[in-house]
């Protein structure tokens, strides 16, 4: 006999509390921190100074899903297009809140372009990056005094690549002189957390909020991530950016990432997160919105999209069908969530299984709201389609894949939302 002491259970989970940090364009508002649903942002790779080609990249980042969207704000011409950039956007109908990704000369470019600076609903500061020696504290100064006067947040952006070399020299004399010096790591980690918290309490002392302060600590190694915000975790109450730096292309970027925020996340640390992926040649800068998703949604902490459960299918999938079904009905479900997620309200939340063999099609489809169990090879050629656990039709012939998204389509109309939409 079960007894309670024996019951498997799930969690406990909780976010590690934080400040909450408004970001807003408008109307639309962001809440970042507090306990509010973990944020998706994401970046462009176009030159920002490409007023047009920005907002189309930035409007198929919000379209994708990202909450927040950054720009490299890298010279005059960038911050000249900045606002320029926001009208597009404005007359596009897209609300993202543009974030300025500010280094070297921030603090010119924030004070001699002030349209760029009322445009951007956040400043991102490098404290590595914002100048050598008595100018560092005159420039950082003057970032925070333009986020005061425009009543913008700031992200304090730590990144190892770009550290405060003047702070980690000093660490490191402070170390030699320790009678049991510490690892180099730990020196590093060190150096990463005191930039960002130093930094934090010096824009505090300027009159910054803690309401107006994110802070992040980027490092490129999954256990170096993991050390580095499980101290800053604990010793800061800042909302914090959590991402892998320069994670990586292709399969090992989404693994890097996966494996680093997962393990954060599900210890209540990160208020919002950005999948930093190199594009593949010719790959979509979407994809970086796309894992930032799932990985929220696969752990269960967010809905975005109607996730399908497929199998890995094996030698009784010997054709191509069983993949194709389930790529198209992917890629389906995902191209009608900016039309569904206005007309379907929790549409996100439905689960479809496409399974490849009666082993464990049935099964599998029986736990979905929707499922369909594709023949296997040698298997009569039949897919039968279940609706919230009971079977309902059963399809064959060539137009499997259109029928399926009927019926998919027909159970979103029947159970979510009663408005009618144009598909
Ligand atoms: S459900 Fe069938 S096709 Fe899919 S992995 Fe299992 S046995 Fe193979």
């Amino acid at each position: 006999m079960l007894s309670s002491n024996d019951a498997i259970v799930s969690g406990p989970w909780r976010r590690r509390d934080s400040q909450r940090v408004l970001i807003a364009h408008g109307q639309h508002q962001i809440h970042v921190g507090g306990g509010a649903p973990v944020v998706v942002q994401s970046m462009t790779n176009t030159d920002t100074a490409d007023a047009i080609g920005t907002a189309i990249q930035v409007k198929e980042l919000a379209r994708a899903g990202s909450e927040l969207v950054r720009l490299t704000v890298d010279r005059p011409e960038a911050a000249a297009a900045v606002p320029y950039i926001r009208e597009q956007l404005d007359k596009m109908g897209i609300e993202v809140p543009l974030v300025g990704d500010f280094h070297y000369n921030g603090h010119t470019l924030l004070g001699d372009y002030p349209a760029c600076a009322r445009a951007l609903s956040k400043y991102r500061i490098n404290p590595g990056n914002v100048g050598q020696g008595a100018k560092r504290d005159t420039q950082f100064a003057q970032m925070i005094e333009v986020a005061l006067k425009y009543d913008k947040p700031v992200r304090i952006g730590v990144n190892w690549g770009s550290l405060d070399q003047a702070l980690l020299a000093r660490l490191m004399d402070q170390n030699a002189a320790r009678t049991a010096p510490l690892s180099a790591p730990s020196v590093m980690y060190e150096a990463l957390v005191s930039s960002a918290i130093e930094s934090a309490a010096r824009a505090e002392e300027l009159g910054l909020g803690r309401d107006r302060i994110i802070l992040s600590c980027k490092v490129s190694g999954v256990q170096d991530l993991i050390a580095v915000y499980r101290a800053l975790g604990r010793r800061c109450e800042y909302a914090l950016h959590l991402g892998l730096t320069e994670a990586g292309m292709g399969s090992k970027g989404i693994v890097a990432s996966s494996a680093a925020l997962s393990v954060l996340l599900q210890e209540g640390i990160g208020d919002t997160i950005r999948i930093s992926l190199t594009p593949e040649p010719g790959g979509e800068r979407t994809r970086e919105v796309v894992v930032g998703q799932e990985i929220l949604q696969t752990m269960g902490l967010r809905k975005f999209a109607p996730m399908v459960i497929a199998c890995p299918g094996c030698g009784r999938t010997t054709s191509t069908t069983f993949q194709e079904l389930a790529d198209k009905i992917q890629s389906y479900l995902r191209a009608q969530m900016p039309q569904w997620k206005l007309a379907y309200p929790g549409v996100e939340g439905m689960n479809v299984a496409v399974m490849g063999c009666i082993v464990n099609g049935p099964g599998e489809s029986k736990h979905a709201n929707i499922g369909i169990s594709l023949p296997g090879t040698g298997e009569s050629p039949a897919a039968p389609v279940f609706v919230d656990g009971q079977k309902t039709v059963t399809l064959r012939g060539d137009h499997i894949v259109e029928q399926f998204e009927a019926i998919v389509l027909a159970y979103v109309k029947s159970h979510y939302g009663q408005h009618s939409v144009t598909i």
